[in-house]
């Protein structure tokens, strides 16, 4: 069966490489997605359900809203996008919006917090439906820009992984747009005429978050060199830990290969003589 249009195309071939890549679905899989009613989430459910009509293994989709509480959420337009399609729909009305607004202080990002608490109701959602799989909407620029935010203020080398087990052992995480960008997400679910609703959350869009200054930073270098979200991709699979300075990746040289390759050539060492100190002076200037 061919693809409707050629970003379907597209989309399909990139998260069928992801899918391929981290192992993400499995047969007998019943994949729950956490739909928010954006773009990325509908996107992510549109071409999930497109690949279970065609994939040569059997698995089940059903998608979850978590509802953060906010007024104007249009969640109603969710409930009927999906019946219509024929997708399973649960929605979790929470607080989580009165939470955010309780615990932190002007000026605090509340999206870490935020992620953190609905984590924790998709996965009490997942082991209700019985889920194996719990599929976000994340894409390249997700992943890109995270990588930029951990470097530059957080202090740490690290993304987001495409298959995440939880610390429990009980849930499995799985990002199958980690190769789709941000606008091929947008431009499929539009050509979809899936209803994108905003969160109603009052950081979504602020332009003075951290994210949205990465966002533009790699929007201005991408006009020089098209190539960049595409290279830092390809860096997040391409690590090479000697070239970094994690002490726990790069403990020290070992002792008998110092031994071998400094001590050894210049003869036998006396007796008397420690090694260590040896070893570890600097040489004169
Ligand atoms: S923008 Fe709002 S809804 Fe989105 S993660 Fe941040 S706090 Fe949560």
């Amino acid at each position: 069966m061919a693809y409707r249009t050629p970003l379907e195309t597209r989309l399909a071939k990139k998260t069928t490489k992801a899918i391929v890549d981290f192992n993400l679905i499995e047969d007998g899989d019943r994949v729950m997605v956490g739909l928010s009613g954006g773009k990325d989430s509908w996107a992510l459910i549109q071409i999930l359900d497109v690949l279970r009509q065609r994939a040569p293994i059997t698995f089940s989709i059903v998608a979850v809203n978590i509802d953060s509480g906010y007024e104007n959420y249009q969640h109603q337009q969710l409930t009927d996008a999906c019946a219509a399609r024929g997708w399973e729909f649960h929605r979790q009305p929470t607080t989580i919006g009165a939470v955010l607004d309780d615990k932190l202080d002007v000026g605090v990002t509340p999206c870490s917090l935020c992620a953190r608490l609905r984590r924790g109701v998709l996965y009490r959602w997942a082991t209700k439906v019985g889920a194996t799989k719990i599929a976000l909407g994340h894409h390249l620029d997700d992943f890109v820009e995270t990588l930029l935010l951990n470097l530059f203020f957080a202090g740490a080398l690290k993304a987001m992984p495409a298959r995440l087990v939880s610390d429990n052992q009980a849930h499995i995480v799985i990002r199958p747009l980690v190769y789709v960008t941000e606008a091929e997400a947008r431009g499929y679910a539009r050509e979809n005429d899936l209803p994108v609703i905003g969160c109603c959350c009052p950081a979504c869009g602020d332009l003075g978050l951290q994210r949205q200054r990465v966002k533009r930073l790699i929007m201005e270098l991408e006009r020089e060199h098209p190539s960049v979200k595409a290279s830092m991709l390809k860096a997040i699979g391409n690590v090479m830990p000697r070239h970094l300075l994690d002490r726990r990746l790069n403990p020290g040289r070992d002792l008998q290969d110092l031994v071998a390759t400094e001590l050894e050539p210049l003869g036998p060492v006396p007796d008397d003589v420690q090694l260590i100190p040896l070893l570890t002076s600097r040489p004169p200037a």
